[in-house]
């Protein structure tokens, strides 16, 4: 299982990397105490007012990273996500994309993932 992410909060100011970075720490723990590995977190830091980056969703970068760092068969993975971006992002690179409510119940999911 892997993350990836936008967090335009690092180019707007809003938070540090260190925080964000902090974060993940903080969720991969929590996961840990139900036998759930992260294998990584991937984020785009980038606010786009401050620029035009090539990693922030829908743009497909960070997938295409973790597939190529962590040898994925990305016709047999699922990235799940709660805005069209992630969707996007995730038929660029390949993967089978399950869109969720924000906040939505994960468990939906699992019956797609079936089919
Ligand atoms: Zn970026």
């Amino acid at each position: 299982m892997i993350v990836i992410s936008n967090q335009a909060g690092i180019g707007k100011g809003l938070y540090t990397k260190q925080e964000a970075d902090y974060l993940h720490l903080h969720i991969s723990r929590n996961l840990s105490l139900n036998g759930i590995t992260i294998a990584e977190y991937y984020y785009c830091p980038h606010h786009p007012t401050t620029g035009k980056c090539i990693c922030r969703k829908p743009d497909s970068l960070l997938l295409e990273k973790a597939i190529a760092r962590f040898n994925i068969d990305a016709s047999r993975s699922f990235f799940i996500g709660d805005a069209e971006r992630d969707i996007e992002a995730g038929h660029k690179a390949g993967v089978n994309a399950i869109k969720i409510e924000p906040n939505g119940d994960l468990r939906s999911v699992e019956l797609k993932m079936k089919n």
